[in-house]
């Protein structure tokens, strides 16, 4: 339902975390956050309200300078911890706002391949497909392009690997998603306010995009892989 991600040189996880709450406006039944310091995935989740996660962060203190969360709307799936995004397979975590029509068939092929599941999500899928393109030596972006190409369906997605730990990963197809630029440090969210504490530097990626956001920068290509230059707007209004 929420989506926000951070890279930059703070600590990514209360900044997350505010942010969501700058979304939670639109409804949500759990939330989470997933952070990469160094090669390490750190992922933090709570059913319920943001105040849960919030403790739990407070509690946890997960390190790391970027990191992507969520606050979930179920589609699929009951209102859990287990269902909560971030959803993690081996290196990678995925936030999705959206669904995945054909979640069941690819679960299957992936079953079939060894693959275990810990949710009963349709995102879950996202996290096993981009990890087995990394598997086979593709870069994160390409592993995402490799995923898209398999699933049907909407989404928002927002994409990290402890393999490569210095980028955000980031398309949408009819759900909206928005990049936040800043100085030394840049944002991705789904919606203009959970950034304008921020930045008030906003690029809105159009249907096929995929953003790769780094600390230093942010570039967009076409779903055909094309560099593209999406305006930068800037917001003069406060929600
Ligand atoms: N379909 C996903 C789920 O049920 C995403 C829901 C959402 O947009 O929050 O977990």
């Amino acid at each position: 339902c929420g989506i926000v991600g951070y890279v930059g040189d703070k600590e990514s996880a209360p900044i997350l975390v505010s942010g969501l709450k700058k979304l939670e406006y639109r409804g949500y039944d759990s939330a989470g956050v997933a952070v990469v310091n160094r090669n390490q995935l750190n992922v933090v989740r709570a059913t319920g309200k943001l105040r849960n996660l919030e403790n739990r962060v407070v509690a946890d203190q997960p390190q790391g300078n970027i990191g992507i969360g969520h606050t979930r709307w179920a589609t699929h799936g009951r209102p859990s911890d287990e269902n909560a995004h971030p959803h993690t397979y081996k290196n990678v975590a995925v936030v999705h706002n959206g669904i995945i029509e054909n979640h069941l068939a690819l679960k299957e092929q992936l079953r079939a391949k060894g693959h275990v599941f810990s949710s009963e999500t349709d995102t879950e899928v996202f996290a096993h497909l981009i990890s087995d393109e990394l598997e086979a030596g593709k870069e994160l972006p390409d592993a995402v392009r490799g995923a898209l190409d398999q699933v049907k369906g909407t989404y928002a997605l927002a994409v990290v690997s402890a393999l490569d730990p210095h980028r955000i990963v980031c398309t949408k197809n009819a759900s909206p998603m928005v990049l936040g630029l800043g100085e030394g440090q840049n944002f991705i969210a789904s919606d203009v306010p959970a950034v304008l504490e921020h930045t008030r530097d906003i690029v809105y990626m159009e249907e096929g995009d995929l953003a790769v956001v780094t600390a230093a920068r942010v570039d967009v290509y076409t779903r055909q892989g094309q560099k593209v230059n999406r305006p930068t707007r800037r917001i003069d209004w406060t929600p």
